[in-house]
């Protein structure tokens, strides 16, 4: 079977675990720190603080950027529930504007449109792994005095003109899942220039404490372990490795896939770099057959290929209630509909590869 997701254990992260039990410190601890210092470097920040899972990651961002009740936040409705929550946990009012059908992220031409007097941070996704228009974005946050906070949980390593994602707004986001191209089964990541967000980060991954049992504001228990920051401190190594091999498993679809009727491939803008979390194309109406039937058809065939994600953020009732319905982001649901991501993480073989695109041209009838 050919897998969507399967991450890469080796002798290094077994190792680094067994000497983080042997040393009897598991909580937050030295290896936590280590992780910090390796990703804001690698990253090109001043800092990073880590947290126990993307979702917290965007969420103490958002504390951090002062983001209260009342403020609006702007992001798209075509990305994981994840990016949206935190917003709403900081009891603010999330904005969404459609994205651009080429590249799946933020539609920039439709972002001043959003902007009223409450807001307050912009959210960019830089979904499956392509980084979002920042130029554009930032031109814009700058002019009305807005935050960026990207959500980099599915980009790590990408380059938007030769900087790294996480260095793009005022502070970065990443995942360590156990599917994100490097991963500690769960973890997260907030990267950032500015000491004033690193400093409330921390406070808030630690029940809003300043000293030992000093609250000085509400806090949640947000902190990494130091046995998941071990995993993630050897991951961290192999990036660029498993993103070189992402990149090769593409470039072979791209050549396999090329001119399938109704099948449409991945575009990379201008000015940056893929590191493919996800492989995604489209499946539209002039393919031979629907995308159920496609997947279903892989899946006879070994091959186990995700929708991601087969609805828009606004037509669950949580987000809708901000007076969303279905037609107010043409292409994020048409994206919905038609999005098909195809096996392309490290463990995916250039053999494989070939099987995916016999798959496909045997289903469509295109060989
Ligand atoms: C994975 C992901 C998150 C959340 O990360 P968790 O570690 O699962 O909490 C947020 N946004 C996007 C785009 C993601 O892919």
């Amino acid at each position: 079977m050919i897998s969507i997701a399967s991450p890469i254990i080796g002798p290094e992260e077994t190792k680094a675990v067994n000497d983080v039990l042997a040393s009897g410190v598991l909580a937050q601890g030295p290896k936590v720190a280590e992780l910090e210092a390796a990703f804001a470097e690698y990253c090109g920040t001043k800092y990073a603080a880590a947290v126990n899972s993307g979702t917290a990651a965007i969420h103490a961002a958002l504390y951090a950027a002062g983001v209260r009740e009342g403020d609006e936040v702007i992001t798209v409705p075509f990305s994981f529930i994840a990016t949206i929550n935190p917003i709403l946990m900081m009891n603010a009012t999330p904005v969404l504007v459609d994205i651009d059908p080429l590249t799946f992220n933020l539609d920039v031409a439709k972002l001043e449109q959003a902007i009223t007097a409450k807001t307050k941070a912009i959210i960019p996704v830089h979904l499956y792994g392509q980084p979002a228009n920042m130029d554009e974005i930032k031109a814009i946050a700058d002019k009305h005095d807005l935050q960026i906070i990207e959500d980099a949980c599915q980009a790590i390593g990408a380059e938007y003109k030769g900087k790294r994602t996480g260095s793009l707004g005022n502070a970065g986001c990443f995942s360590l899942y156990a599917t994100k191209n490097i991963m500690c089964g769960e973890g997260g990541m907030v990267t950032t220039d500015d000491e004033a967000y690193v400093t409330a980060i921390k406070q808030f991954r630690q029940h809003g404490m300043s000293a030992q049992y000093e609250y000085v504001d509400l806090g949640f228990n947000y902190r990494m372990s130091d046995l998941h920051a071990a995993i993630a401190v050897e991951q961290l190594k192999k990036a660029d490795g498993f993103t070189e091999l992402r990149q090769r498993n593409a470039s072979l679809l791209d050549e396999g896939l090329a001119n399938i009727s109704g099948l449409v491939l991945p575009t990379i803008a201008e000015g940056r770099s893929h590191v493919y979390h996800q492989y995604t194309v489209r499946i539209t109406p002039d393919f031979a057959v629907d995308r159920q039937t496609l997947v279903s058809g892989l899946k006879e065939k070994g091959i186990i290929a995700g929708v991601y994600y087969p609805k828009t953020l606004h037509s669950f009732p949580h987000v809708a209630k901000f007076g969303y319905k279905i037609g107010d982001f043409p292409a994020a649901e048409q994206a919905a509909a038609e999005v098909l991501s195809l096996p392309i993480h490290p463990r995916v073989s250039e053999v494989d590869i070939q099987t995916i695109i016999d798959a496909i041209k045997d289903i469509s009838n295109a060989n």
